[in-house]
């Protein structure tokens, strides 16, 4: 045994001895630790999932693959009650990582569940640019300025639309918008 191994026997003796001790050190530790960089995991978990996206989800794809059917379909049962559970936040979370994706800022989070969640409470909306009502299934949530155009995810540049609506804006700019719409908005923008 060289000295190193030594040590390491010792220290892991020592560990063993005052396994309750050391936890409880570690405990104090990690909330001194916290207190100071209180979003030090958030980032490191976001930084990690930036570096290996390609891997996480070749594991994950990997590890649904290797599933029975069975287990399959209990994890697709799964994920449809947690969905219908909550289909507002469901909701909310794609449009979060679409516009993650497009590179948009975001706006409060819980603002726009809350939003989205009485939306879908009632039974038609109206469509923000024709003024039209929309069953509310069929309706869309349409960014005021589209996130191409550096709009923000956020609960003052969101609006219920229409599908039509929707699809012909696209990403239009406001001014040419308006100028397509029946009745223009008048926008303060
Ligand atoms: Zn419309």
């Amino acid at each position: 045994m060289d000295a190193r191994e030594k040590v390491n026997a010792k220290q892991r003796r020592h560990y063993a001895k005052h396994n309750e001790r050391m936890k409880i050190r570690n405990r104090v530790r990690r909330g001194r630790f916290l207190e100071k960089n209180p979003n030090y995991f958030r980032d490191a978990s976001r930084k990690n999932r930036q570096l290996n996206n390609h891997k996480i989800l070749k594991k994950l794809r990997d590890k649904y693959a290797a599933l029975s059917d069975d287990e399959k379909k209990a994890l697709r049962e799964k994920a449809k009650t947690y969905y219908l559970k909550d289909k507002a936040g469901a909701f909310a979370r794609v449009a979060k990582r679409r516009a993650l994706k497009k590179g948009a800022e975001i706006g409060d989070q819980k603002a726009i569940r809350e939003w989205v969640k009485k939306q879908k409470q009632r039974r038609s909306v109206r469509c923000f640019w024709c003024n039209k009502s929309t069953p509310t299934r069929a309706m869309h949530i349409d960014h005021i300025t589209a996130l191409k155009n550096g709009g923000r995810h956020a609960l003052e540049n969101l609006c219920v639309s229409c599908a039509p609506c929707n699809s012909k804006k696209g990403a239009c700019k406001l001014s040419d918008w308006n100028q397509r719409i029946e009745q223009p908005i008048l926008l303060i923008v």
